[in-house]
């Protein structure tokens, strides 16, 4: 008996472990380094830096008084990025913004911080990375709490406006979306919004459920950001090339289109296999970060819970 318990718990654990299998960090952030940025000019004054891999890109705000940054990526390529904006600016940041709370965005915090440049997030942002954080697929691994130092020195619940003298810049709070700490920035005078990775260019939007993210919230996040951009904005996504409304209004009919689908299938009450099943085929988007199945079943997950079925 004793054995039998002994070996259904090492099967249990082994089951637990492969069912959390967790990617390493640190081979993530070393990767990064082999991998270049680019600096690409918008309009006057704005600027983003562009890499691929595990990094966010960085805007670039150059105005008459300061220099604004959004997002800062990884620690460790820290100066790498301080001889990008030297192409710009000579000037230090005034302030840095953070589109949300993952490393993928923020982890540079470790250094501008650490220099005492104030950074600014929303509140949930913050207390996310006050702490050991486990992320949701597509990428399952444990962010680790920010030394203070790294920690946003200025936070915010609904809205907040920065100036310039060339700029008003919004930073708007949307809830439970990509997680519940994103926000949208716009740039009022040049009509340029960041997103952080609320909107990605590379099929279906990672979700981090663990985190607050929600696809309700998501969509709901697409639909205000349409409503306030026009057919001349500039809208830089977390990761990939700036876009404008058109591919804004395509991804979130395509991410609006999934969730139908789902309620629908739901309500037939088909069985969860089915769902994953049909949404193989139905999900036409070509290449993509985060599978058609994961997807799926986070959709699944809150079509229950909002819709009640
Ligand atoms: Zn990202």
């Amino acid at each position: 008996m004793k054995i039998f318990l002994l070996h259904s718990l090492i099967i249990c654990s082994l089951f637990a472990n492969a069912q959390k299998r967790l990617l390493p960090f640190d081979s993530i952030r070393n990767k990064q380094v082999g991998i270049k940025e680019e600096l690409i000019q918008l309009k006057a004054h704005h600027y983003y830096i562009r890499p691929t891999g595990s990094a966010g890109n960085i805007g670039i705000f150059s105005g008459k008084n300061r220099l604004l940054l959004i997002d800062d990526q990884w620690g460790i390529l820290t100066d790498r990025i301080k001889g990008i904006i030297k192409k710009v600016t000579p000037r230090k940041p005034s302030f840095i913004i953070n589109t949300g709370f993952h490393f993928d965005h923020t982890n540079g915090n470790t250094i501008w911080g650490a220099e005492n440049i104030p950074i600014i997030a929303h509140e949930n942002s913050r207390i996310r990375m006050q702490k050991d954080r486990e992320l949701s697929d597509p990428l399952p691994l444990i962010q680790k709490a920010y030394p203070s130092k790294a920690l946003p020195s200025i936070t915010f619940i609904e809205r907040m406006q920065l100036y310039d003298d060339l700029e008003t810049i919004e930073l708007t709070h949307v809830k439970n979306a990509h997680t519940d700490g994103d926000i949208i920035i716009q740039f009022k005078q040049a009509n340029i919004f960041y997103t952080g990775d609320l909107f990605v260019r590379d099929g279906l939007p990672p979700i981090d459920e663990n985190n607050g993210g929600d696809i309700y919230g998501l969509i709901h996040a697409m639909n205000y950001l349409i409503n306030v951009a026009n057919e001349q904005s500039i809208i830089v996504p977390g990761h990939g090339s700036a876009a404008g409304l058109k591919e804004v209004r395509a991804y979130r009919d395509l991410i609006t289109g999934i969730r139908n689908k789902i309620i629908q299938l739901a309500r037939q009450k088909k069985t969860e296999e089915e769902i994953v099943s049909e949404m193989e085929t139905f999900i036409t988007a070509g290449y993509t970060s985060v599978s058609k199945k994961a997807f799926t079943l986070h959709t699944l997950r809150m079509v229950q819970k909002h819709e009640r079925i």
